[in-house]
Parts: structure tokens; C-alpha cells; sequence
């Protein structure tokens, strides 16, 4: 069976980044927020995003109003019962992320798919907090969704091989290239993301190097399109430091402690550009 609607719950930056995702390809798109202001936010934030793309000439204003005519936005719980799929994509906590999970499984039919959004939290986990642990499973967008085209599938203990192929075609038809992980702490790009990012940090302490100088390593070495500690200046350095914070508890393993000068940063309030200072000035 064809997935032809997607719900999805949250129109934040990743709620929204998916919805638009999937309506550009014609898929229906149901999305859910707690406020009538952060579903409009998320549909003007899609709405803006499209104008852009027309600048550029790369689509057409009817291609906008097509797309936008495929997402509905809505604070009720209910309108996901006509989704085939529901992707989860609300703030990253567990607790409400297993409310809000509980409150979906309890909804929409047995045959429906849930996959959820989350960086960090363990997929197994989330689908055993539901009746449909064979028909959960991680989607793992990249942001700006639109423009990036990798999604990590990951694969909960449960999650049965039908699940993970409808999935991965559903990814597939969205233009995004799928790769399968099984469930671990970081997935597998941010494992090993993050940690890289720790180790410039490293080496900016041990005055190896200027942070302009180690930047320009990994660009020009390493064909990176940006440098560790600019990276790590957008992501956010207390961002990073939670990541490696849970590598060191979850794998209990030495080489995930976090860099000195990387918590010393964080504990001035230098969190990168959100905060107009990390390692860089903003
Ligand atoms: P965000 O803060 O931009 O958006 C989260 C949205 O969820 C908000 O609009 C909020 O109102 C909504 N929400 C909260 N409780 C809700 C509920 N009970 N029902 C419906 N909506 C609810 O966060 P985001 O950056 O979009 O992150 C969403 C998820 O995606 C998180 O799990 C995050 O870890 C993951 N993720 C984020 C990124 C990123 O770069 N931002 C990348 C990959 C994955």
C-alpha cells in the first residue's frame, strides 16, 4: 500500500522542514502542534522556504500553492487518524516524547507506521513504549531538510522488515537517500560527528593549532564544506557537550569524554552563534 498521507507531530524546525518535504512530491501531510501560532509559524516557515526555491527559479508559484494545498495544519490529535505514516518530530524529551507516542499509538489503527524524528533517544526503547513495536522505527532527517538529502533509517530491535521497506521507499520517493543503521546512542553520523568535532576541540587546547588554522585543515585536507569548530559554533557547543555527555554514560567508554576547553566554553555561556560567541565571534 501506497503511503499517500504522512502525519506529522510537531512543525517546528524539523516538523516543518519534513511536511514540506513530503507535499513537494504530492504526498497529503497532516500537521500537528500544540498551538494554532506554531502550526501557522510552521506553515509560513514552508511557505517562505518554497518562495525562495521560486528566486531560484527552481520551482514555479503554482508548484507553491500545490505543495502548500497538500499541508493542513491542525492542534487536534485526531486529524492524524487519516495518516498512513505519523512521524514524530516534537522537542526532544523523553518524557513527552513518550506521552505524545502513547497518545498517537492509542489513535490510529494497528497497521499504521510510526517512525520518530529524535537525535538521541533509543529507538527500541520509544517502540516499546507502544502496542506496535514491529511497525516503529527511526527517521532521521538532516536539517534543512529540504536540502539535505540523507535520512538514517534506524532499526529498532522490533521493527519487522516490511516496516523498514515501506520506510526506506518512502524516503526514496521524498529524494532523500536512505542508509539503515541499527539502534545505538548517535546513530552512526553523529557518532561519529561529534566526537570529531571533541577532538578539534582538543587540539585547539593543546595550541596545535589556530582555530582558523584547524578549520582550514579539515576543509582543504578533508574536503569538508565547513571546519570543526565553525560546525560546532552553528550546532552549538552545549549541544555537543550533551552528545558526548551521553556516549560517555551509555558506552561507559573513556574516548567519548568531553574536552575540557569544550565544557569551559559552555560554562562561560559561549555556545556558538545562538549566544554571538563560541569559539569564533558572531
Ligand atoms: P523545534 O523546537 O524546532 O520544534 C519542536 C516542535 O514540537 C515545537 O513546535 C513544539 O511546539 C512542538 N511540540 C512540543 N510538544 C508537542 C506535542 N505534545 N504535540 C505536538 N507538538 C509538540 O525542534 P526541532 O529542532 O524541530 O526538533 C524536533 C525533533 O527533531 C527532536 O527530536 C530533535 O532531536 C530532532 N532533530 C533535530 C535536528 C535539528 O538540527 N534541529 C536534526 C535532526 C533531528
Amino acid at each position: 500500500m501506497t503511503i499517500q498521507t504522512v502525519g506529522i507531530i510537531g512543525a517546528g524546525t524539523m516538523g516543518n522542514g519534513i511536511a514540506q518535504a513530503c507535499a513537494v512530491v504530492g504526498i497529503n501531510v497532516v500537521m500537528v502542534d500544540v498551538s494554532d501560532a506554531a502550526v501557522q509559524k510552521g506553515i509560513a516557515t514552508v511557505a517562505a522556504s518554497l518562495d525562495r526555491l521560486i528566486k531560484k527559479e527552481k520551482i514555479s508559484a503554482a508548484d507553491k500553492d500545490a505543495a502548500l494545498a497538500h499541508i493542513q495544519g491542525s492542534t487536534r490529535y485526531e486529524d492524524l487518524q487519516k495518516a498512513d505514516l505519523v512521524i514524530e518530530a516534537a522537542t526532544e524529551n523523553h518524557a513527552l516524547k513518550l506521552k505524545i507516542l502513547q497518545q498517537v499509538d492509542a489513535l490510529v489503527p494497528p497497521q499504521v507506521i510510526i517512525a520518530s524524528n529524535t537525535s538521541s533517544i533509543s529507538i527500541t526503547q520509544l517502540a516499546a513504549s507502544t502496542s506496535r513495536a514491529e511497525r516503529f522505527i527511526g527517521m532521521h532527517f538532516f536539517n534543512p531538510v529540504p536540502m539535505m538529502a540523507l535520512v538514517e533509517i534506524i532499526r529498532g530491535l522490533q521493527t519487522s522488515d516490511e516496516t523498514h521497506e515501506r520506510v526506506k521507499q518512502l524516503a526514496e520517493r521524498l529524494g532523500k537517500t536512505p542508509i539503515t543503521v541499527k539502534n545505538a546512542p548517535g546513530f552512526v553520523v553523529n557518532r561519529i560527528l561529534v566526537p570529531m568535532i571533541n577532538e578539534a576541540f582538543f587540539v585547539l587546547a593543546e595550541g596545535l593549532a589556530t582555530p582558523e588554522d584547524i578549520d582550514a585543515g579539515m576543509k582543504l585536507g578533508c574536503n569538508h564544506p565547513i571546519g570543526p569548530l565553525a560546525l560546532a559554533d552553528m550546532v552549538g557547543l552545549d549541544v555537543c557537550l550533551a552528545v558526548m555527555e551521553v556516549y560517555l554514560k551509555e558506552f561507559g567508554d573513556s574516548k567519548y569524554r568531553a574536552c575540557p576547553l569544550l565544557k569551559e566554553y559552555v560554562a562561560a555561556g559561549r555556545l556558538g552563534r545562538k549566544s554571538g560567541r563560541g569559539v569564533y565571534a558572531y
